[in-house]
């Protein structure tokens, strides 16, 4: 179908200490990646993995550097430039995490402002209840707004990751075949 040889490169954004590693490393962790290749690391902050959503396979290049301060590695430019979709984390116990989150989504808009690029919104830490600062309809209106999707995850209890991922390369498709 042709399907098979897409690469998607993913960026996850987001604050300090949301959970976006966290998040990286379930990826990394990924067990359909079993037959051939493993999941290949490119420094620690790269990872690329072909996981099979909807019955066809899509390989996926998960970036997480954001807020690395390393030489050599992409800076933040790069970093929101190159990415073919963004997974826009904040964390539900921390607000200020939730309002860098639309700051960078009015960056996004402004360094791929012609593109529908795909953006989930990713309200982590959801199982951290009784220190919950953001509510699931703030996260969803903000989304709305925003206009990109929404869901909360638990990267700790690995709730919610998978579809995150599988959510984005769906996206990714429907502008594909919208094209
Ligand atoms: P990053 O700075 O965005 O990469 O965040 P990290 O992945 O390093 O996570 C920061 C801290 O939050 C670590 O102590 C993680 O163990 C913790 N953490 C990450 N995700 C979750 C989650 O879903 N629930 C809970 N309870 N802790 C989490
Ligand atoms: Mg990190």
């Amino acid at each position: 179908t042709g399907g098979s040889s897409r690469r998607f490169r993913v960026v996850l954004l987001g604050a300090r200490g949301v959970g976006k590693s966290a998040i990286a490393s379930i990826f990394a962790g990924a067990a359909d990646s079993m037959d051939s290749d493993e999941c290949e690391l490119y420094g620690d902050e790269v990872c690329e993995q072909t996981i099979t959503v909807d019955g066809e396979k899509a390989t996926v290049t998960l970036v997480d550097n954001w807020d690395s301060e390393d030489e050599g590695g992409l800076s933040q430019d790069q970093c929101i430039q190159t990415g073919d979709a963004y997974l826009l984390v904040y964390s539900i116990t921390d607000r200020s995490s939730f309002l860098q989150a639309s700051e960078l989504r009015i960056s996004l808009r402004q360094h791929r402002p012609a593109h529908h690029t795909p953006i989930i919104l990713v309200g982590n830490k959801c199982d951290l209840v009784r220190r919950r600062e953001v509510s699931v309809t703030e996260g969803r209106v903000c989304a709305a707004v925003f206009d990109c999707k929404f869901i909360e995850t638990s990267a700790a209890m690995q709730h919610n990751v998978w579809p995150a991922f599988h959510g984005i390369v769906q996206q990714l498709r429907l502008r594909r075949d919208t094209k």
